[in-house]
């Protein structure tokens, strides 16, 4: 899958996805990472991207002409593509629209913006989706642009070493993760669940449903009224309230 990215810091790109399973993806031509630099479509000689905004207040706006220059250049070899801009103001980026991603097959152009954000212009001519990373405000669109790719080619086959560890993830399953434990058996005087331990597939099976419903239930009940429990969890929910709360 092909990844660009307009950014006026491309060398927080390089850092990140010059390392570990974003780097593998890319000497594995899973997926290609394309990092423009804004700066170098400015039409000045001090290569400036940015202006005073309209009608006053604080801070700068990024120019839409060098973003459509940006866009134009990366758009150039005729590939279909899809443009994302990084915007508080963007629909909630979650693993669904994750798991959308991954199946496009247009390159995915992300806009990361700076200051106060881009010309308005630009989200009306030249983009087709907004997304945030959550309701906060970052100071660019670096980091939530690396939120949205690292999540997208982890879906990606071939990225990951073990394709099972996706199907068990959080969120895949619809359901937060169940609880993990490695060696030693014992640590600090805490035993790791003699369930674990008995080479009893089913069992364990069973183990870390249930364990994914516990946590989901008390953390976060909104994910599970949405996955829809079947009739399994059904059971295992009942057995867990009953543990729990002494009730069904
Ligand atoms: N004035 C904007 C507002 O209040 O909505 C905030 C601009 S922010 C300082 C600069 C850039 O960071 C934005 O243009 C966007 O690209 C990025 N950004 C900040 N927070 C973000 C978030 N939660 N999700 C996605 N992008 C974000």
């Amino acid at each position: 899958m092909r990844f660009a990215v307009i950014t006026l810091f491309p060398e927080i790109f390089h850092a990140y996805l010059g390392a570990s399973i974003m780097k593998r993806a890319a000497e594995k031509g899973v997926a290609s990472f394309d990092i423009v630099n804004l700066r170098d479509f400015a039409a000045d000689k001090h290569k400036t991207v940015d202006d005073y905004p309209y009608g006053g207040g604080p801070g700068m706006v990024i120019k839409p002409g060098p973003v459509y220059d940006a866009i134009k250049s990366i758009k150039s070899d005729g590939a279909g593509t899809l443009t994302i801009l990084m915007s508080p103001q963007g629909r909630l980026f979650d693993q669904k629209a994750a798991e959308r991603l991954a199946k496009e097959d247009r390159r995915l152009l992300f806009i990361a913006g700076r200051y106060e954000g881009i010309d308005e212009r630009v989200k009306a001519s030249l983009v087709d989706e907004e997304l945030s990373i959550g309701d906060y405000v970052l100071t660019g669109g670096e980091l939530p642009a690396l939120v949205i790719i690292d999540a997208v080619v982890r879906q990606l086959p071939g990225a990951l070493g073990d394709e099972d560890s996706l199907a068990e993830e959080s969120f895949s399953w619809g359901i937060l993760d169940y609880p993990h434990y490695t060696r030693p058996p014992e640590w600090n005087g805490m035993k790791v669940p003699e369930v674990l331990l008995s080479g009893n597939h089913g069992e364990i099976a069973r183990w870390r449903r249930k364990e994914a419903l516990r946590a989901t239930l008390r953390r976060r009940p909104d994910l599970l009224e949405k996955a829809g429990p079947d009739k399994m969890d059904m059971e295992l929910i009942r057995e867990i309230k009953e543990e729990d709360y002494g009730h069904d």
